[in-house]
């Protein structure tokens, strides 16, 4: 097994919001990166829905195109919902693209 990067996911209390990958990422699971046993939607938090992070990919930051339409739903794969890994947090890489983590974004409940 590689041993993963110093990847540092977000972690924080999941919201609503559904997390999204892109066509790249498709099928893996975002805390082991399997691709197989997709069994349950991925939440992320409040502040990884909204500004800058909206829309992006949360393994790879990559961007869906204008409003996220190439960006597909995420699952936690079985083993990882066995784990309780899915309870966890916020699975969202926050340590990849850009150097700097965007600032906490106000909160905003606007959809659900
Ligand atoms: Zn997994
Ligand atoms: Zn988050
Ligand atoms: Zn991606």
């Amino acid at each position: 097994m590689p041993s993963q990067f110093d990847l540092v996911q977000c972690m924080k209390q999941p919201g609503t919001s559904i997390g999204r990958l892109c066509s790249k990422c498709d099928g893996k699971c975002p805390t082991c990166e399997s691709m197989v046993h997709p069994y349950r939607l991925v939440h992320v938090c409040d502040d990884c829905s909204y500004g800058s992070s909206a829309n992006k990919c949360i393994l790879c930051g990559s961007s869906g195109g204008k409003n996220g339409e190439n960006l597909s739903d995420a699952y936690y794969c079985y083993e990882c919902c066995l784990l309780e890994k899915d309870r966890t947090g916020c699975p969202k890489i926050l340590n990849v693209g850009s150097s700097r983590t965007d600032m906490y974004f106000q909160r905003r409940r606007g959809k659900n």
